[in-house]
């Protein structure tokens, strides 16, 4: 067992979990009762105030190697960052990712594309990310638009992807981008925000991006939202329809915010839904 690295099988594929670090999520930047979500979030894994990890994933199938998010690089301090070196524990070559899948723009996912230098980090790999994250946060005419904070994560967005603007590859709706994995365009915390349905050999799993960031919040109240969804009332729409689909079809999930590796499954409960090992 390597710290921050967990291997899975899904069919043929290959999955392989590995932690960039965590973040302390301040409770103000949770769109719920204050009383409540204290309530919910003592003697939850996550605790008060909660902490989150956050997790990308290597894919690997058919001779291929897709990396999905980046973690943060070195944008968010010392908690965050981890993933190259996580990279390296697993035994995966840098050089071996043909492609990076994103869920969506925002600096604890995007800001590991690009080195403190400005090169691309995957330097043999296509850049895959909804069409709508690279409009909003990557569009030149929009730089000066919004408030400070929007503005400083669009100027990170077009450095970190501007590393890749010989090799990028955006999709605009559900569709097939490496083999066995659909992008499945879930909007709302971001325009783009996108979840990946793996299947290999009749195996399924999905990858539910940042559906949840406070599982014992949002998971039994979908209707929780955080600070930084662009658009709240289709991040809950998007929510509910994930949830609904994953728990009608049992399918286990991975979370870039749940409990390393991120796996679980969603099962109904009363109103809402609560999480179970995957
Ligand atoms: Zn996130």
């Amino acid at each position: 067992m390597t710290p921050g690295v967990h291997r899975m099988k899904l069919g043929a594929m290959e999955v392989i979990a590995l932690s960039d670090g965590h973040l302390d999520f301040a409770p103000e930047n949770l769109r719920f009762d204050p009383e409540a979500a204290r309530a919910l979030l003592v003697g939850s894994t996550a605790g008060y105030p909660p902490r989150i990890g956050v997790n990308c994933f290597v894919l690997r199938t058919a001779g291929r190697c897709a990396l999905v998010d980046t973690g943060a690089g070195d944008s968010m301090g010392a908690s965050l960052g981890a993933l190259p070196g996580r990279l390296a524990a697993a035994g995966i070559d840098q050089g071996e990712i043909d492609t990076v899948l994103l869920t969506h723009i925002h600096p604890d996912h995007s800001n590991g594309l690009a080195t403190a230098k400005g090169a691309a980090r995957f330097a043999g790999a296509e850049l895959v990310v909804h069409a709508d994250d690279i409009a909003f946060w990557c569009d030149p005419a929009k730089q000066a638009e919004g408030p400070e904070p929007l503005q400083q994560r669009r100027a990170m967005a077009v450095r970190q992807t501007g590393a890749y603007a010989d090799r990028l590859r955006p999709f605009a709706a559900e569709a097939e981008v490496f083999p066995g994995v659909t992008a499945l365009p879930h909007p709302g915390h971001t325009p783009g925000h996108s979840g990946y349905l793996l299947a290999s050999e009749g195996e399924t799993l999905m990858i539910w991006g940042d559906t949840v960031h406070i599982a014992a919040v949002q998971v039994p109240h979908p209707e929780a939202t955080v600070a930084f969804d662009i658009d709240p009332q289709a991040a809950v729409a998007s929510r509910r329809r994930m949830f609904d689909r994953v728990a009608t079809d049992g399918l286990a999930v991975l979370g870039m915010h749940l409990g390393f590796p991120g796996l679980a499954r969603l099962e109904r409960s009363g109103d809402g839904y609560r999480l179970v090992a995957g």
